[in-house]
C-alpha cells in the first residue's frame, strides 16, 4: 500500500498575525484577540486559504469573495449544521410539539413582479451622499463609522485630543500643508487652512466651556465657507464637502433574453425569502403539510452596498440561510420568541461565546412598518465596538403573503383553512360546512379562527458573515511548549469541530518500520466519513502546528506502539492532551464530538 499523496492544502509555515494594541478594546479572556486589525486579518485568511479577494490579479473587485480550500469547507459545514438542525432536526415547539419543516431550492432570477410585490422596487434603497471631489459615494448613515476608517481622519485624530476638544494650530497647519495634501486634498482645511481654522477658533473661545467634539470638529475642517453653506461633512476619501443624501437602489440589474429593454429588466434577489412566499401554495399542494410549519433556504443573495466594508462582512455578493415560518396569527407571538430564543442558541451551541452575543429588540424608529417585531441577533465583531448584525429574526405579520396576494391576484391562495381545528369545533355548530356556517354570519373573530392569511415568522441569518464571525472567534495565540519544553506562541483555530474544516489529520511518526502504511489504512478508513489529511512531511511538531492553524481539533500518530498492539494516540487540539485509543476506535471518538447539541 502507498502512502495516500499530500494533497498540499495547508500552507507549510507559520504565521502571526500581529494586533491593534488592546488599550481600549473591550474586556475579554486574554487570549481572544478583543480588536483585530481587519487587513492583517484578511491577510491571514488569505494565507491560510480561508478567503482570498475575488479577481484578486486583476486588482480584486470591491465588496466580492471567494473562499479558498479551508474556507468552503468551513462555509459548508456552517450552511450543513444550519439545515441539519433547523430543517432536518429542529428541537420541539414551545409546547413540545414536532416541528414541521421542509427546503427549497428557487431560482436567483425571478419574475420582476414579485419585487414590486414585495416593495423592494419601490424601497429598497439605502441613504447615500455622493462627494463632488472624487465622485465616490458613502451609505449616509454610516458615514461617521466610515470616516473613522478613513486613512485621512486616522492621520488627522493624531492631532486632536478627543476628550478635551484640544488641538494644536501650528500642528493642523503642518498636518494640512503636509500628510494632508496627499491624503485629504480636498478637505477644506488643506484647501484653506488659515480661514478654516479661524472658524474652528471662533467657535471655541465663543464656547470656552464646551470644546467641541470629534464630530464637530471634523464638521469645521471640512468646511471653508460658513456663512454659505453652514457646516460641512468631508468624505471619506478625499475629504471634499458631501452632496445631500439621496435614496440609492440596492438592486442589481440584468436582463433576461436577448433585448435590453425595460419589459426585459429583472433582478439578481436580494434576499432569498421572496422565492419561499411565492411557491408558499405550491409547498401546501405538494405536499400534506399543515399548519404551523416552516420553509427554508439556503442561497445567494445581492445587494449593490454603496460602501462594502469590514472584511466579507458587508459584501455585494452573499450566502443567506433563511427560514419563513407560517402559523396561525393568534400564535404567533410564542413562535417568535420561540425562533429569536432558538437562534441565539444556536450560535452557542457552535461556539459563539454568549458574551459576544446580544440580542437587540429593534426600536420604533427602525423597525419595518409592517413588521409586529423585530430582534436582530447582534455578533460583537473584533473590528468594532460595537456589536453587529448576524441575522434578524422578525415577526413580518401577514405583510408578504396579503401583498403577493394583492399582486399576483390569486387572493385565494394565500388564506388557509384550518381543517384540524374547524373539525375539533365540530359539536359547538349545527353545521360542518364552512359555506353554510358563513351564511349565519359569525363574527369575524370566529371567521379567523378556521380561515386567515398565515402570520410569518423569518429568522434570516448570513452564512458569510457567521463564517467571519466563527473565524474571528477562532483566531487564537496561546503559549504552548516546544519540543525542547520551551514556551512558543502558537496561532491555533478554536473551531467547534462541527464547524473544523479539517476533522482529523493523520500522522505517521517517521517514515519507516510500516508505520506509513499503517496510518494509511488509518486515512482511508476515516475518509468516507469525514474531511482527514494525511501528513508525513517533517517533524511531528510541526505537522501539529500546521493543523493548530487550520482549526484540525484531532492529530492521530501511528507510532511504534501502534504496530504492537493497534492503538494510536490522539492528540486534542484545544487542552493538548494526548490519549491512546485502539485504532478502531478512532472513528467513534470523532463521531462523538460531532454530534450536534442544539
Ligand atoms: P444590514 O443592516 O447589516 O445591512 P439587513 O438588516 O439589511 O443587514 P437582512 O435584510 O435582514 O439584513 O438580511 C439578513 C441577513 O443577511 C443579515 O442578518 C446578514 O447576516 C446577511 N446580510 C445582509 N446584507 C449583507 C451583506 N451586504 N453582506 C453579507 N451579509 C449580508
Amino acid at each position: 500500500m502507498t502512502a495516500p499523496p499530500d494533497r498540499g492544502y495547508l500552507p507549510g509555515r507559520s504565521l502571526s498575525l500581529t494586533r491593534a494594541t488592546q488599550t481600549e478594546g473591550r474586556a475579554g479572556d486574554a487570549d481572544v484577540p478583543t480588536r483585530i486589525d481587519m487587513a492583517k486579518f484578511a491577510k491571514f485568511c488569505k494565507d491560510m486559504g480561508f478567503v482570498y479577494q475575488s479577481s484578486e490579479i486583476y486588482g480584486g473587485i470591491n465588496g466580492f469573495w471567494d473562499y479558498g480550500p479551508l474556507g468552503v469547507e468551513l462555509k459548508r459545514n456552517i450552511k450543513e449544521a444550519w439545515w441539519q438542525d433547523m430543517v432536518r432536526n429542529p428541537p420541539p415547539g414551545p409546547d413540545g410539539q414536532e416541528i414541521r419543516m421542509v427546503g427549497l431550492d428557487c431560482s436567483i432570477i425571478m419574475n420582476p413582479k414579485v419585487w414590486v410585490a414585495s416593495g423592494h422596487v419601490a424601497t429598497f434603497a439605502d441613504p447615500t451622499r455622493k462627494c463632488p471631489g472624487c465622485g465616490k459615494f458613502t451609505r449616509a448613515d454610516q458615514l461617521w463609522a466610515i470616516l473613522a476608517e478613513s486613512e485621512w481622519m486616522n492621520s488627522l485624530i493624531q492631532e486632536f485630543t478627543p476628550a478635551t476638544g484640544q488641538y494644536d494650530t501650528h500642528r493642523l497647519m503642518k498636518w494640512a500643508r503636509g500628510k494632508g495634501q496627499k491624503l485629504a486634498p480636498n478637505l477644506a482645511l488643506v484647501k484653506n487652512p488659515e480661514v478654516t481654522l479661524s472658524f474652528l477658533a471662533t467657535r471655541v473661545n465663543g464656547q470656552p466651556d464646551a470644546p467641541p467634539s470629534l464630530q464637530e470638529f471634523t464638521r469645521y475642517v471640512a468646511t471653508e465657507q460658513l456663512e454659505a453653506t453652514g457646516l460641512q461633512e468631508p468624505c471619506p476619501a478625499c475629504g471634499a464637502p458631501l452632496g445631500e443624501a439621496k435614496q440609492v437602489s440596492l438592486m442589481f440589474e440584468s436582463h433576461a433574453g436577448l433585448d435590453k429593454t425595460d419589459e426585459s429588466k429583472v433582478y439578481l434577489r436580494p434576499e432569498t425569502a421572496q422565492g419561499i412566499f411565492a411557491n408558499y401554495r405550491n409547498v401546501l399542494d405538494s405536499t400534506r403539510l399543515k399548519l404551523p410549519f416552516g420553509i427554508a433556504q439556503v442561497g445567494k443573495a445581492f445587494r449593490n452596498e454603496v460602501t462594502p466594508r469590514n472584511f466579507t462582512f458587508r459584501s455585494r455578493e452573499f450566502e443567506q440561510m433563511e427560514i419563513e415560518f407560517f402559523c396561525h396569527p393568534a400564535e404567533s407571538q410564542q413562535w417568535y420568541e420561540y425562533w429569536r430564543d432558538l437562534r441565539k442558541k444556536w450560535y452557542s451551541t457552535l461556539g459563539i461565546r454568549s458574551d459576544n452575543l446580544k440580542p437587540r429588540e429593534q426600536g420604533k424608529d427602525e423597525i419595518a412598518f409592517y413588521s409586529i417585531g423585530t430582534t436582530d441577533i447582534e455578533y460583537l465583531f473584533p473590528f468594532s465596538d460595537d456589536p453587529q448584525e448576524l441575522e434578524g429574526v422578525a415577526h413580518r405579520g401577514a405583510y408578504d403573503l396579503t401583498q403577493h396576494a394583492k399582486h399576483s391576484g390569486v387572493n385565494e391562495k394565500f388564506m388557509y383553512f384550518d381543517e384540524e381545528r374547524w373539525n375539533a369545533d365540530a359539536g359547538t355548530r349545527t353545521t360542518n360546512s364552512f359555506k353554510e356556517w358563513m351564511k349565519t354570519n359569525p363574527p369575524a373573530a370566529d371567521v379567523e379562527k378556521y380561515q386567515f392569511t398565515p402570520h410569518v415568522i423569518e429568522p434570516s441569518a448570513g452564512a458569510d458573515r457567521f463564517t467571519l464571525a466563527v473565524l474571528c472567534e477562532a483566531y487564537t495565540e496561546d503559549k504552548v511548549p516546544d519540543a525542547k519544553g520551551n514556551e512558543e506562541t502558537r496561532i491555533v483555530m478554536k473551531f467547534h469541530p462541527r464547524l473544523a474544516p479539517i476533522k482529523a489529520a493523520i500522522f505517521p511518526l517517521v517514515n519507516k518500520d510500516g508505520m506509513p502504511e499503517k496510518a494509511t489504512e488509518l486515512y482511508r478508513a476515516l475518509k468516507p466519513y469525514f474531511n482527514v489529511f494525511f501528513d508525513d512531511k517533517g517533524a511531528v511538531g510541526r505537522r501539529y502546528r500546521r493543523q493548530d492553524e487550520a482549526g484540525t481539533p484531532f492529530c492521530i500518530t501511528i507510532d511504534g506502539q501502534t504496530m504492537q498492539d493497534d492503538t494510536v494516540t490522539i492528540r486534542d487540539r484545544d487542552t493538548l492532551k494526548q490519549e491512546r485509543v485502539k485504532m478502531s476506535d478512532v472513528r467513534g471518538v470523532i463521531e462523538k464530538a460531532l454530534t450536534p447539541g442544539v
